[in-house]
C-alpha cells in the first residue's frame, strides 16, 4: 500500500479509515523529532525532579512525565508535562498501571 506522510491531513477530510484507527493513546503522544524537541524543552526547563523536589530533595531529572497520562486522558501539551528522575517516573508509572489494571481488569 502506498506511503502517505500522515501530517498532510485537509481539514474535513477523515484521517484514517476505521480499520486503519489505532489505540488514541498511539495517535497522541507526539512522535520523532517534535518529540525529541519536547522532551529536551521539558528537562530544560525543569532540570530537578519534580517529585523529588516535593520532598526536599535535588534529583536531577532524567525523564519527561505525562502528569496525567495518556492512557487516562491527559493531553500531549507541555501543561501536562513534568521532569522526572528514573526512580521517581519508574515508580508513578508503576503505580499508574496498578490503577489501569484495576479500573480494567479485561486488560
Ligand atoms: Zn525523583
Amino acid at each position: 500500500m502506498p506511503s502517505q506522510p500522515s501530517s498532510l491531513v485537509r481539514p474535513g477530510q477523515k484521517e484514517r479509515k476505521p480499520w486503519q484507527r489505532t489505540s488514541t493513546f498511539v495517535d497522541k503522544r507526539k512522535r520523532g523529532r517534535a518529540g525529541q524537541r519536547d522532551r529536551a524543552q521539558v528537562l530544560a526547563e525543569e532540570p530537578l525532579c519534580r517529585a523529588c523536589l516535593e520532598l526536599g530533595r535535588t534529583t536531577a531529572s532524567t525523564r519527561v512525565d505525562h502528569i496525567k497520562p495518556l492512557s487516562e486522558g491527559g493531553t500531549d501539551d507541555r501543561s501536562n508535562k513534568q521532569g522526572l528522575c528514573i526512580p521517581c517516573h519508574d515508580a508513578k508509572s508503576a503505580a499508574e498501571r496498578t490503577a489501569a489494571r484495576r479500573d480494567r481488569p479485561d486488560r
